[in-house]
């Protein structure tokens, strides 16, 4: 397959203000030097702790936020080079689907005015047209044409996922990033929409960056996994290679607190010392030393390479 999306040593630094001329004082490193490729038809699992970048990373790709620094290649096309106009026009090609969509639905507007909305606005049907496209998506997406009129709030949370997911798809998508679109929802439902998003993408041959906290989902629907540590990529890999070898220290310690089906799988158990530090202050060298069961003297002093270690097994870690 074709590589879609191209990321080279993107950062995205928030600045930190203080004082009574709001003076920038520091930065948030939120994503911090990080690269990767995405192909067509793959879907790519980010992991890793609450604030440790996964969603600004897929913001700022999206160009929903602006970049500090690095590249984006869409389509062969840096989307921080874009015109507007240029944006505009492959705006619809990049989607995004939130974990709470009750929060990005418009509580005044019926279902069907909401999955129309984005496809008056980006003209890519005649008015005309609407409606057909409308009853479309959301009967791919499994809900019933009659739902077009009626009003968010009269969904259970696991059927306004699914008109997110509409509202997404009836653009025509080619990348949607997938921002924990299941972890506030029940774990039957859970199932139904991560197989609602494998179907599609079977149908259509979409691009996800599939954004979790949660190991399982994210071994269900991925190809390709990364594991993301204070604003860097610390290990990325194929699913069974990552799940069945993990190279890198916190991917360890992060799937030694899975609990593993099969007994006969031995693992080491690495319980993680201490809170993840502030991305405003983070250490020095390998941002993980100061939890790191295996830390050196070089690892405070040198920040280690993130590289394939062979097979497209990327990881940076100065002992791998
Ligand atoms: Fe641990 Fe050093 Fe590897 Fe960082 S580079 S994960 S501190 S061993
Ligand atoms: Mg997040």
């Amino acid at each position: 397959a074709e590589t879609l999306l191209k990321v080279e040593n993107l950062k995205k630094y928030f600045p930190i203000k203080a004082g009574v001329f709001q003076r920038t004082v520091g930065y948030v490193k939120a994503v911090d030097d990080v690269s990767f490729e995405l192909k067509e038809g793959e879907t790519l699992g980010f992991v890793g702790e609450s604030g440790c970048g996964k969603s600004t990373t897929g913001r700022t790709i999206l160009r929903l936020l602006d970049k500090t620094d690095g590249s984006v290649y869409f389509e062969g096309k840096d989307i921080f080079k874009l015109s507007r106009k240029e944006l505009r026009s492959i705006r619809p090609k990049m989607q995004i689907i939130f974990q709470d969509p009750y929060s990005s639905l418009n509580p005044r507007m019926t279902v069907g005015e909401i999955i129309g909305e984005a496809l008056v606005d980006h003209g890519i049907v005649s008015k005309g047209e609407v409606k057909d496209r409308v009853l479309e998506a959301i009967e791919m997406c499994g809900l019933a044409p009659y739902h077009i009129r009626r009003y968010p709030h009269e969904f259970s949370g696991g059927q306004r996922q699914r008109i997110g997911i509409a509202r997404a798809l009836v653009l025509n998508p080619k990348f949607i990033v997938c921002d924990e679109p299941v972890s506030a929802l029940d774990v039957s439902i859970q199932s139904q929409i991560v197989n609602l998003l494998c179907d599609l993408q079977q149908k259509f041959g979409f691009s996800y960056m599939f954004i979790s906290h949660d190991l399982s989902v994210v071994k269900h629907i991925s190809h390709r996994v990364g594991v993301m540590y204070l604003g860097s990529l610390v290990e990325l890999a194929d699913k069974h290679e990552l799940y069945k070898n993990p190279l890198h220290p916190y991917t360890k310690a992060l799937l030694s607190a899975v609990p593993i089906p099969d007994p006969t799988l031995k693992r080491e158990r690495i319980i993680l010392q201490g809170d993840i530090p502030s991305p405003a202050n983070p250490p020095s060298g390998c941002k993980f030393h100061t939890r790191c069961p295996y830390k050196k003297d070089i690892c405070s002093q040198e920040i280690p390479k993130f590289r394939d270690v062979g097979g497209g097994h990327f990881v940076a870690c100065h002992l791998v």
